[in-house]
């Protein structure tokens, strides 16, 4: 049985998303109905949580099965908007 972590929220510490054990950032895409929608612009790529609504800065990270995939970015930032929109 495929076991799932739950990723917390660098704002609230609730479950942002899941990812199994192999496919670290690819699953992110891979459960696209389970996750919080991401939001891509020129500054970088955001993840709005579902519980409060924060804008959690994303990074591109490298994934064997699809060769493209997100995590949480180091910094750990979240912002209540998007940077850079109006
Ligand atoms: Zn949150």
């Amino acid at each position: 049985m495929e076991m799932l972590r739950d990723i917390p929220c660098p704002s609230c510490s609730k479950p942002l998303y899941q990812v199994g054990p192999v496919d670290f950032a690819a699953s992110i895409f891979g459960r696209a109905d389970e996750i919080p929608k991401i939001v891509a612009n020129e500054q970088g790529d955001y993840l709005k949580c579902h519980h409060c609504s924060m804008f959690v800065l994303m990074s591109r990270a490298p994934a064997p099965a699809s060769g493209q995939g997100l995590e949480i970015h180091p910094s750990r930032k979240f912002f209540k908007k998007i940077p850079g929109e109006k």
